[in-house]
């Protein structure tokens, strides 16, 4: 069902938000608070023309980018990583991902993506050394 979702969130008279249409089950709070408003704004266009076919709510699909798969995709791939990794390591993980912005990185402009992630790089410099393997990990 899921599968089905990723590849049509819209059908005649449904559209499907959040967490309901990624295949892996999880967009994440910010995303799926964006979807639920860039639906809503179609629902309410929807209304006022009194069409709920599938033609005129299929705008709502454009909020899913190619941009925001890959990132969804990316996050999928760090969310495998607690099986590789021991508790300490774990911990050594959530101090690099401190500094990772999610809304940006799947929203953000290709400015604010560079931005974040000079500051990433920036913040996380020595555990780069520090950490080989969890850093390789990551890229
Ligand atoms: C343990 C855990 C930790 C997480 N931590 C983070 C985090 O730190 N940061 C982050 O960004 N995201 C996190 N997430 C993911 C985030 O919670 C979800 O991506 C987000 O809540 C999805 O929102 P949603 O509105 O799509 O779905 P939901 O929040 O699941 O809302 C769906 C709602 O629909 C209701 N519902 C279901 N079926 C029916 C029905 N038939 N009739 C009426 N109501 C129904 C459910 O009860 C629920 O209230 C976490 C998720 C989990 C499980």
């Amino acid at each position: 069902m899921r599968g089905k979702c990723n590849a049509a969130p819209v059908a005649n008279g449904v559209i499907s938000v959040g967490d309901a249409w990624v295949d892996d089950g999880e967009i994440g709070n910010v995303p799926a608070l964006a979807n639920g408003v860039y639906a809503g704004r179609v629902i309410i266009e929807a209304a006022r023309k009194n069409d709920f076919s599938e033609e005129a709510l299929k705008p709502a699909k454009d909020f899913i980018t190619k941009k925001f798969l890959t990132a969804l995709a990316q996050n999928k791939k760090s969310k495998l990583l607690c099986t590789k990794f021991n508790e300490e390591e774990l911990k050594q993980m959530f101090l690099f991902m401190q500094h990772m912005d999610y809304p940006v990185m799947m929203f953000g402009s290709s400015t604010q993506r560079g931005l974040m992630l000079t500051h990433f790089m920036m913040k996380n410099f020595f555990r780069f050394f520090k950490h080989p393997r969890i850093a390789r990990s990551m890229f």
